[in-house]
């Protein structure tokens, strides 16, 4: 993987977003009960060299994930 800001190959993988501000857990929301919701850890690639975020994701893709009004899931 290069980084695409500076071409760097020194990237550096799976580094964990905060998970937590003063409020409000931070991630992805996904429904984790009828009408209570969880926050999906976030992951991030991170460029060694310009600190660029070359890449975030999440490691668990199966949540019932809370979708803004209107919107489709993946088929
Ligand atoms: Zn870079």
């Amino acid at each position: 993987m290069k980084c695409p800001h500076c071409g760097s190959e020194q990237i550096i993988h799976n580094t964990a977003v905060c998970q937590q501000n003063d409020v409000s857990p931070i991630g992805l929301r996904y429904r984790k009960a009828k009408v209570f919701f969880g926050a999906e850890q976030i992951y991030a690639d991170l460029c060694a060299d310009c600190g660029t975020i070359v890449r975030q994701y999440v490691k668990d893709m199966s949540r019932d994930w809370d979708l803004g009004k209107g919107e489709k899931k993946a088929q």
